[in-house]
């Protein structure tokens, strides 16, 4: 999935802190997004590990299936 920058229309770049815009370098977080329901997935921070709990149904949801989207609002 790609994600456009709301400012210069340039594809946004993921990493593990969120997405960065490569030509204007504004930074969003990222929110974590159900692949199976595309809500957003509750975040559990335990023993220094993350799990995603999905709290539409599906439940724990793996980080490598885990859909990460741009906060357009966080910048
Ligand atoms: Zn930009
Ligand atoms: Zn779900």
């Amino acid at each position: 999935m790609n994600f456009s920058c709301p400012a210069c229309q340039q594809r946004l770049t993921h990493n593990e802190t969120g997405f960065d815009c490569p030509n204007c370098e504004r930074h969003f977080a990222h929110i974590a997004s159900c692949p199976d329901c595309h809500q957003p997935l509750q975040v559990l921070k335990a023993c220094g590990a993350v799990d995603y709990f999905c709290q539409h149904g599906d439940g724990l949801i793996s980080k490598k299936r885990v859909e990460f989207i741009p906060d357009l609002t966080s910048q």
